[in-house]
């Protein structure tokens, strides 16, 4: 029986290297950064962490988790109902539902277990749960944990959305759930159409803002705020563990009464340990930061537009739009990944995207902005770019 296993599998992994897909890890021998250590020695810029504030290797973020590690200690050695729950857990659940505008929040390990615990609890064979196609990969995974009929809308379409409404309209409860953020596009769920068609088939919106908590609408407050919807979506599940210090630890905001039945039936809230109280404390303090002050997410959107109109003058194709997730249009799959390479002998950590993540022939380098990139690190950014696509043929070599 193992040997069979094996064999099996042996062969699987040959035919993901076969099919260059085989994701393989590059080894970090330094903190998180913007500048960072590869193992070996190499210092290299990175462009493709989701560390959008800068935050995850911060002094003052670095400074807080030692004061939570000395103040409450390092874990809990509990889930939340036995003795898990510090006075810190259930102020940063209010610090998070306040933030967004809830009427309160409830974490969990991680956005992944959120999205995994949301759908179970609240919708089963009598619902209707409508998901835009490109949805993240948890929220498939926590809408299959429901026998809830299941809808898939075409990305972004609110035409296709209605029809499913329409289906789904002899339904018990209906959700609408998509990602406030695309990762790979870094494009928006249409959500003043998605919250109109809510009101008018009376369905739940549950947003994943997960690529925007913390840095996208004038405050920070995520793709509600700036669309002008703050207040009016009714879930909004998000993490830790990217623009909010780049850790881990996940949440879902929303109704006081819905947030309690959670806290009841959520699986993965009642049966997985606490959320250590060094990054809570942590991320209080962050919490705090962004209630101050806007510099942060203000720094990230100027090093966005400043990158995306050079990378444009440059030549490059990049899809339009306003997000620090900035896809570089390459289309063929092996100059994706021969690109990003070549970027990294030039100093530039970034990746290649291809199939199946992105559809085939849309194969691209992602770049993502930090709030903690200077003008010198992102002009150094451009000039990689430039030389190698000029080396590759993709740019016009200049007229000298
Ligand atoms: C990253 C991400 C998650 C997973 O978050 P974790 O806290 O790392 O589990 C969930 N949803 C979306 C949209 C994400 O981008």
């Amino acid at each position: 029986m193992t040997e069979r296993l094996l064999a099996h599998i042996q062969a699987e992994l040959k035919e993901i290297r076969a099919a260059g897909l085989y994701k393989a890890e590059r080894l970090i021998d330094s903190p998180q950064g913007v500048e960072i250590t590869l193992e070996g020695g190499r210092k290299v810029l990175n462009f493709c962490a989701n560390n959008y504030l800068g935050l995850a290797g911060h002094p003052r973020v670095i400074e807080a988790a030692h004061r939570a590690l000395d103040r409450w200690g390092y874990g809990m050695a509990s889930v939340r109902f036995i003795c898990g729950t510090q006075t810190i857990h259930r102020k940063l659940e209010k610090t998070i539902a306040e933030f967004l505008h809830c009427e309160d929040a409830i974490l969990y390990a991680a956005c992944f277990d959120a999205n995994g615990g949301i759908f179970e609890p609240f919708f089963g064979p009598e619902d209707a749960i409508i998901s835009d196609a490109l949805n993240h990969a948890s929220l498939i995974d926590g809408i299959r944990l429901t026998k809830a009929r299941r809808y898939v809308y075409a990305h972004g379409d609110l035409a296709d959305l209605e029809a499913k409404l329409q289906e789904a309209k002899d339904a018990r409860f209906r959700a609408i759930v998509t990602d406030g953020v695309f990762s790979m596009d870094g494009d928006y769920a249409p959500l003043p159409g998605i919250v109109e068609l809510a009101r008018r088939y009376d369905a739940v919106v549950i947003v994943d803002d997960s690529h925007a908590t913390g840095f996208v609408g004038p405050t920070g407050r995520g793709t509600a705020e700036k669309f002008g919807l703050l207040g009016q979506i009714d879930f909004i599940t998000g993490t830790l563990g990217k623009a909010l210090g780049g850790s881990m630890g996940g949440f879902v905001a929303g109704p006081a009464a819905l947030i309690e039945y959670l806290r009841q039936r959520s699986r993965p809230y009642l049966f997985s340990n606490s959320l250590s109280p060094v990054i809570v404390g942590t991320a209080l303090e962050i919490f705090s930061w962004l209630s101050e002050t806007t510099e942060l997410r203000d720094r990230l959107e100027e090093n966005t537009r400043y990158f995306r109109q050079r990378m444009t003058e440059a030549g490059f194709d990049i899809k339009p739009g306003d997000h620090p997730i900035v896809p570089i249009m390459l289309y063929d799959a092996p100059l994706a990944h021969r690109f990003a390479d070549a970027l990294l002998e030039e100093g530039i950590y970034v990746i290649g995207f291809s199939y199946p993540v992105v559809p085939k022939g849309q194969a691209r380098i992602r770049v993502q902005l930090s709030a903690a990139h200077t003008r010198e690190h992102i002009d150094k950014a451009v000039e990689a770019f430039t030389t190698v696509g000029q080396r590759l043929g993709l740019l016009k070599k200049p007229v000298s």
